[in-house]
This record gives structure tokens, C-alpha cells and sequence, in this order.
């Protein structure tokens, strides 16, 4: 089914905005004035960006912001969603293991965060369902940027302009 992600993540971002008051970071959502679609499962969607954006806010850095960004590139081929925080970062060692079930990295700890460990399974898991990818990007005390990738449908990718190209 076709899913606009500027309105999934305008909805994640709502319901999320309690518990980002309450860990002091302030969500900044940046999206584009037109729908972007892709094809996939709203409600599966709208559990990868939840999870996403909770970490941001239990991991990042109280104080500082959570970026939520959807952008699609120029040859319009990927559409990509970042969602970057500017906490502690993720220690290269850990980056491997982190979408295994039941993985915590220690930073959570020192943040006093609880969870079971799940949330980026689940999410690898429905990423990779709909043919996206997930590419995780981190330098320690910088920060952390999840970043999933989607491949455009080729409907949405401007059969005018395609046209035009062999004329
Ligand atoms: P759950 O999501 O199931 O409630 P969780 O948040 O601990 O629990 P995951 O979402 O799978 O589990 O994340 C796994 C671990 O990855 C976290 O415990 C944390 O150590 C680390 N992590 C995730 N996101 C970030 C981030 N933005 N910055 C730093 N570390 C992170
Ligand atoms: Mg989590």
C-alpha cells in the first residue's frame, strides 16, 4: 500500500513530544512541503520510526535536539529518513551487534535508560521487509544518526522528466 512518510512521521513526532519534554530534548522535524510516498505497511512504519525517535530522545543528550529528517536524493532514486541525536554516540565495537536481540550498549546504563533490548531488532527486521536499509552512523560524544534508506517506486519518480530526458 502506498504510505506518505511526512505524515507517519509527523505522527510519531506528536506522540512522542511528551516524553521528549520530559527528557529535556527538543524534536526538529524537517520535512518536504509534498507527501512522499513509498510503498510498505503504514502501521510496521510507523513502529520503525517510534523506536527511532525514542532512542534518539532515552539515548541523546538532554538539552540538545533530536533532527528528524526526510529528504530524497537528487536523482530522486532513494528516499531516506534520518533521525540523528547529538547524545554520546555508540562505541564502533557495538555498531555490529546492536540490532541483535537483547543488545544493549552501556550507554544506556549511564543514562539510566530501561528497555529489553528489542527495538532495533524489530526495526531491522521490517526495514528489511520493505526492501529498505538501515545504515546506523556514529562518533563517540558526537552523537548517533539512524539513517533507513528506501528505494523510490518507480511511479513516483517523474515520468514527465523521464520523458523530456529523450526528446
Ligand atoms: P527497547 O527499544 O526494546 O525498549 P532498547 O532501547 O534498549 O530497548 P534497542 O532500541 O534495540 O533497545 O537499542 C539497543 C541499544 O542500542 C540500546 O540499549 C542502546 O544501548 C543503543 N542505542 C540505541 N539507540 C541509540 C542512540 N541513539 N544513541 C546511543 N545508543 C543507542
Ligand atoms: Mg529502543
Amino acid at each position: 500500500d502506498p504510505v506518505d512518510l511526512v505524515a507517519v512521521l509527523r505522527g510519531v513526532v506528536d506522540a512522542l513530544e511528551p516524553l521528549a519534554r520530559d527528557l529535556g530534548v527538543t524534536i526538529e522535524l524537517q520535512l518536504p512541503d509534498a507527501p512522499v510516498i513509498v510503498k510498505g505497511d503504514r502501521d510496521e512504519l510507523v513502529q520503525v520510526f517510534q523506536n527511532l525517535v525514542e532512542n534518539a530522545c532515552k539515548y541523546g543528550q538532554s538539552g540538545k535536539r533530536v533532527v528528524v529528517t526526510l529528504a530524497s536524493s537528487a536523482s530522486r532514486e532513494v528516499i531516506t529518513v534520518s533521525v540523528r541525536d547529538f547524545g554520546p554516540g555508540i562505541a564502533a565495537e557495538h555498531l555490529p551487534r546492536l540490532t541483535e536481540r537483547f543488545y544493549r550498549a552501556d550507554v544506556s546504563q549511564s543514562r539510566n535508560q530501561r528497555g529489553t533490548g528489542l527495538g532495533l531488532a524489530i526495526v531491522k527486521h521490517i526495514v528489511n521487509r520493505h526492501k529498505a536499509r538501515l545504515r546506523i552512523e556514529s562518533t563517540t560524544g558526537e552523537g548517533a544518526s539512524f539513517n533507513v534508506e528506501f528505494p523510490a517506486p518507480a511511479l513516483i519518480s517523474n515520468p514527465v522528466e523521464e520523458k523530456n530526458d529523450k526528446t
